[in-house]
């Protein structure tokens, strides 16, 4: 489902009421068409404050969530970020309006060829979406500028933290996977990492291994 111009403004608008206020992440948000990520009968929800079902037991996450860890992670143009947890491909396809290059890797083949097939439909080339165990990030491609974690760890990895350039920023919820969690934004600097506490999430946990499907 695509917007017309006045739920586009609502969508926004619901944006902003929940502290979503950057205009660089609401235009690319604006940009991205939610609907085309959920399936069936809950692409009518697409617009509303929610999660959602997708395959393979997954969620993706609600936009006023996607909007504050996009904002926290202060992407800027010439950037390269790494997203663990590609999912329905949502988030990496705002965080493609706002970043050079984007890498995101799901440990679920089945999303990440979906998610790779809607990037193709939409034009959207700056994305390179890897299936595997997201836990070890990419040394291939490392170090990068931005680090987005989109499951809950029970500690900021420490593998992700050392793909971290200095001047990075990783935004990673943490906490006991069944519990609420903390979305925390860990900052390198010269001096080493600082942490800051943003605001109480729920996320599917982060699982080591490749799945099944
Ligand atoms: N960002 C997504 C939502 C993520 S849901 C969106 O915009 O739709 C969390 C995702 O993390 C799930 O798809 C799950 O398969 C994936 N995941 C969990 N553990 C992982 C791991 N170790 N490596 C890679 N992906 C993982």
């Amino acid at each position: 489902m695509t917007l017309d111009a006045e739920g586009k403004m609502q969508f926004l608008f619901s944006l902003r009421s929940k502290g979503v206020t950057n205009a660089r992440v609401l235009g690319a948000m604006e940009k991205v068409d939610r609907g085309a990520f959920v399936r069936g009968h809950f692409a009518a929800r697409a617009y509303d404050d929610m999660p959602l079902p997708i395959a393979c037991g997954q969620t993706i996450s609600q936009p006023s969530v996607v909007g504050l860890m996009t904002q926290a992670l202060d992407v800027q143009p010439r950037d390269t970020v790494l997203e663990i947890g590609t999912g329905s491909g949502y988030q990496a396809a705002v965080l493609s309006h706002l970043a050079r290059r984007v890498y995101t890797i799901d440990r679920h083949r089945t999303l990440s060829r979906g998610a790779e097939a809607l990037f193709t439909g939409m034009g959207l080339h700056n994305i390179t979406v890897i299936a595997g165990d997201g836990s070890f990030g990419l040394p291939d491609q490392a170090p990068f500028d931005r680090i987005l974690v989109t499951a809950a760890a029970e500690d900021p990895p420490g593998p992700l933290l050392a793909q971290l350039k200095v001047g990075g920023i990783m935004v990673v919820p943490v906490g006991q996977s069944d519990a609420v969690q903390s979305l925390i934004k860990v900052t390198r600097a010269a001096d080493g990492l600082h942490y800051d506490e943003l605001l109480p999430v729920r996320f599917v946990p982060l699982v080591e291994g490749m799945a099944q499907d």
